[in-house]
């Protein structure tokens, strides 16, 4: 599962464990973004943040983990890279699932290499709250639309909350909550310090 998690909240931990049950799948490996090209209007949290929330939100559940490959390649993130990259490290004879929200989904012709990610993975669309899942034009057989019981959670809600010095409890885990305030994320007008590894 592929996202920005700046920061991560329930919505995501919600639809990873919607689709890993209907799946059936034996693991779900959260993958946050490196620099999203698609998100350059906005200053984006340093990658190791955006990871080690995303570390502190799944640590409880056995069957899920969460991947750097996208935080430790230079440049912008592609889905293809990082499908290639899962590949690489899971070996061919891994089922690969992406799975993504109707937001996302609805753009993925747009993607690079779009023929190519269909070939390499099975894509999931998952419904979210305010975006309609429907989108004609993808190929048959390759993506599978399903229904997320409906959270109306978006990350851009959780920041403009502790911009605005409201709470995110029990939108977010509790971890993330605290982590967001030792670290002094998304309050107006400071950007806090790189975390060092
Ligand atoms: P932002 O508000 O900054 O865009 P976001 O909440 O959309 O953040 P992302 O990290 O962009 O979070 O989302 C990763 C994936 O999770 C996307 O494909 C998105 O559609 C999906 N997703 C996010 N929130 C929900 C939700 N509440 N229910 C279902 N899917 C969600
Ligand atoms: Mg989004």
């Amino acid at each position: 599962m592929g996202g920005t998690f700046d920061p991560i909240h329930h919505g995501h931990l919600v639809a990873a464990s919607e689709v890993a049950h209907h799946f059936e799948l034996d693991e779900v490996v959260f993958v946050p973004t490196g620099r999203p090209w698609q998100k350059a209007e906005r200053v984006v949290s340093a990658p190791e943040d955006r990871y080690l929330m995303t570390v502190i939100a799944t640590a409880s559940n056995p069957r899920f983990s969460v991947s750097r490959v996208d935080v430790d390649r230079p440049g912008p993130t592609f889905t293809i890279d990082t499908l290639r990259d899962i590949c690489r490290s899971y070996g061919p004879d891994t089922e690969i699932y992406f799975i993504t929200g109707a937001d996302a989904l609805a753009h993925i012709l747009g993607w690079r290499d779009a023929d190519e990610l269909f070939e390499i993975a099975h894509f999931v669309g998952c419904t979210r709250p305010g975006h309609p899942l429907q989108d004609p034009g993808l190929p048959q057989g390759k993506v599978s639309l399903i229904e997320i019981p409906a959270l109306a959670i978006s990350s851009s809600e959780c920041r403009e909350r502790v911009g605005a010095g409201e709470p995110i409890w029990y939108l977010v885990p509790d971890g993330i909550v605290q982590y967001i305030n030792k670290r002094g994320l998304y309050r107006h007008g400071e950007s806090p310090p790189e975390t060092g590894r």
